[in-house]
């Protein structure tokens, strides 16, 4: 059977999966129906929630609930971003090994460490079950989406995080990239040459601009800027200021302190939010918001845009900076792209739309999206699926970090510099610096920007068993290898002693090994087949519940229940009292007792039933009257007529 490979845009707070299908991409939608999925993991007493369930319970479950697992994946605790970031997160993360943040939850009552890989590949798993789903087939193959900006670590912990998800990662692409690719600018025939386009990428707490030149299906991202902490959720945050004042003022209480009446509130407002981009004015109705007072109230867009006109300032200051560092001209840019939710806020549309001189923007494919709609193409084309308008079409990228290594004496050597087109290979010979020296120790470093120092050290390679040789003698070769995910390679190599000694870097500081991968992938499948443990007793549950419940709604119709005799009557009535009373108290029961105890119920209403159906069906005056109410749940079922116990042995 034909496997198809997802395109999976894994956001910071919104995740998106799309394959091509039929000539074209679908983007799919998860079991709720939504066509973006939360990136949220949560974890109770009894179950692991994943995407809209794990986001619904945030309010009553904060401590457990992870998001931003992004902001973490491939950065050390100390990074300043991550101390700053962990102020605002409701879940705890500590220093683990190697300094690599860990996230403490409890699980099933006992405390759980979970790297932002795994939390991460939790989200992806959620993103391939989806698209299972819909397929109908497994899936195996992916390619998975991350920021311009992101470095080696962050690209290779993504990578990390689909293993351990039981993806194979075909490649690992830049989110503007992608976005340019569902716009098909790379295959735009009418214009020659090169051609610069502006990515927008404004979503729920990241905001990116990208400037990417195109040539010949070759990607340069030539620039990069925008805000860690700019998006959708800082217009929430304003709405939700705007209202706690109103609430305020009108019934003169605060309750900023009472953390569910916030949550509640600001569900709300991000409802009123996405609302007012298609209207211009919405309502709020929240019963019982705080001390039993109900909060109705109205906004408009016009207030809305004025509550953020600085943020959306700061949108245009950024797509500035953005062109300063390319050194191109707006007027040079011949495409801008709108990516991400919060671009579909109008006044955002708007101010762009000025900046670039009342230019049209690209923004036909849905904003949120676009990124998954471009990883679905370039999945496609990666596993020979997708027709030839897309199979010629290569991306390549450039690496926007410089990489370069410190040698013993402190000297640093640039091997690849900055927008080096990837997949790229780059080799330089060192020597030794004294005589009979038998080890040397190469660092690498990257820069991110032209004129910051190297001072982030990716990691160290030690090279030993060199032969006695005078000093400068011997010749290592250094290889620098990016792949095509943007993934460094290092090796050395002894070329005077002839010894094809070869090493490659392995202990990034940070990165996961490959026996931690391997029993991540072993754990993540205990926790899916435990989902669907917990999965399979929820519906058993359910279907008693729904029993019970039809049951007695069947034999508390009037019309039905003069039909009955007193005597079933009494004893279908008495089940069902025992059996809600049962489930009261068995809430966490086993699947076979839930099974065990509707069989029961059924046994015995279903011959009670079925008697009076039978009687019913031959007295010609019952017309309508006779039919079962609510779906036919009275009908005997097969498994359960005639055979069950009598109902004085339940409980
Ligand atoms: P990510 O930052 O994870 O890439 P998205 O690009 O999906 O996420 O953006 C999510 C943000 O988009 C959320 O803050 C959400 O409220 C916002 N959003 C979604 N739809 C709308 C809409 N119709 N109007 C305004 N904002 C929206
Ligand atoms: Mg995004």
């Amino acid at each position: 059977m034909e496997r198809k490979a997802i395109g999976i845009d894994l956001g910071t707070s919104y995740s998106c999966v799309g394959v091509w299908q039929n000539d074209r991409v679908e983007i799919i939608a998860n079991d709720q129906g939504n066509r973006t999925t939360p990136s949220y993991v949560a974890f109770t007493d009894t179950e692991r929630l994943i995407g809209d369930a794990a986001k619904n319970q945030a309010a009553m479950n904060p401590r457990n609930t992870v998001f931003d697992a992004k902001r973490l994946i491939g950065r050390g605790f100390h990074a300043p971003s991550v101390q700053r970031d962990m102020k605002l997160w409701p879940f705890k993360v500590i220093p683990g090994p190697g300094c690599k943040p860990m996230i403490v939850v409890k699980h099933k009552g006992v405390e759980k460490q979970f790297s932002a890989e795994e939390i991460s590949s939790m989200v992806l798993m959620k993103m391939k079950e989806i698209a299972e789903a819909y397929l109908g087939h497994s899936v195996k193959n992916a390619v998975v989406t991350v920021p311009a900006c992101f470095n080696d670590l962050q690209r290779q912990a993504t990578k990390d995080a689909g293993a351990i998800s039981g993806l194979n990662v075909l490649r690992i692409i830049n989110e503007p990239t992608a976005a340019a690719i569902a716009y098909g600018l790379d295959k735009k025939e009418s214009r020659s040459g090169e051609q610069n386009v502006l990515i927008f990428d404004l979503g729920g707490g990241t905001f990116d601009v990208s400037l990417l030149t195109i040539e010949e299906g070759i990607f340069e991202v030539k620039a990069t800027a925008g805000d860690t902490h700019l998006g959708g959720e800082d217009f929430d945050n304003r709405l939700v200021n705007h209202f706690l004042a109103e609430f305020k003022r009108k019934h003169k209480k605060d309750i900023s302190g009472n953390p569910r009446a916030l949550r509640r509130l600001r569900t709300s407002c991000e409802r009123a939010k996405r609302t007012l981009s298609s209207t211009t004015q919405t309502t709020i109705e929240i019963d019982s918001l705080f001390e039993g007072i109900d909060f109705y109230t109205k906004i408009t867009r016009a207030r809305f845009e004025e509550l953020n006109t600085d943020l959306f300032r700061k949108c245009t200051e950024r797509v500035e900076k953005c062109l300063r560092d390319s050194k191109i001209e707006k007027s040079h840019v011949h495409e801008v792209v709108l990516v991400g939710g919060s671009t579909r806020v109008l006044r955002v549309q708007q101010l762009l739309q000025d900046f670039f001189n009342g230019k049209e923007l690209c923004k036909s494919i849905n904003p949120d999206e676009a990124v998954a709609y471009g990883a679905a193409v370039q999945a496609a084309i990666l596993s020979g699926d997708g027709n030839e308008k897309v199979q010629d079409l290569l991306v390549l990228d450039v690496t926007p970090l410089s990489l370069g290594i410190k040698t013993a004496g402190d000297i640093k050597t640039v091997l690849i510099p900055r927008n080096t087109k990837i997949p790229a290979k780059k080799e330089l010979i060192f020597s030794t610096c004294s005589d009979n020296q038998p080890r040397v120790l190469i660092q690498v470093y990257k820069r991110q920007g032209a004129r910051t120092e190297y001072n982030d050290l990716l990691g160290k390679l030690e090279f030993t068993g060199i032969p006695p040789a005078p000093k400068g003698v011997p010749q290592i070769n250094v290889c620098f290898d990016i792949d095509a995910n943007g993934i460094l390679n290092v090796s050395a190599e002894d070329r005077t002693a002839g010894v094809k000694n070869k090493i490659t870097i392995t202990n990034f500081k940070g990165r996961l090994s490959k026996d931690e991968i391997e029993r991540m992938v072993q754990e993540a499948e205990k926790y899916k087949a435990e989902d669907g443990e917990v999965k399979k007793k929820v519906d058993a549950k359910n279907s008693l519940e729904n029993y019970v419940y039809n049951m007695r709604n069947t034999v508390t119709d009037e019309k039905f229940a003069e039909k009955l005799n007193p005597a079933g009557m009494q004893k279908i009535e008495k089940a069902i009292d025992e059996t809600i009373k049962w489930l009261e108290r068995n809430q966490l029961a086993e699947v076979d007792e839930f099974a065990d105890k509707q069989e029961e119920l059924e046994g015995l209403c279903n011959p009670i039933i079925a008697k009076m159906y039978q009687g019913a069906a031959s007295d010609v005056s019952m017309g309508g009257g006779a039919e079962m109410p609510n779906g036919g749940y009275g009908k005997p079922s097969s498994g359960g007529s005639g055979a069950g116990p009598n109902i004085e042995e339940v409980d």
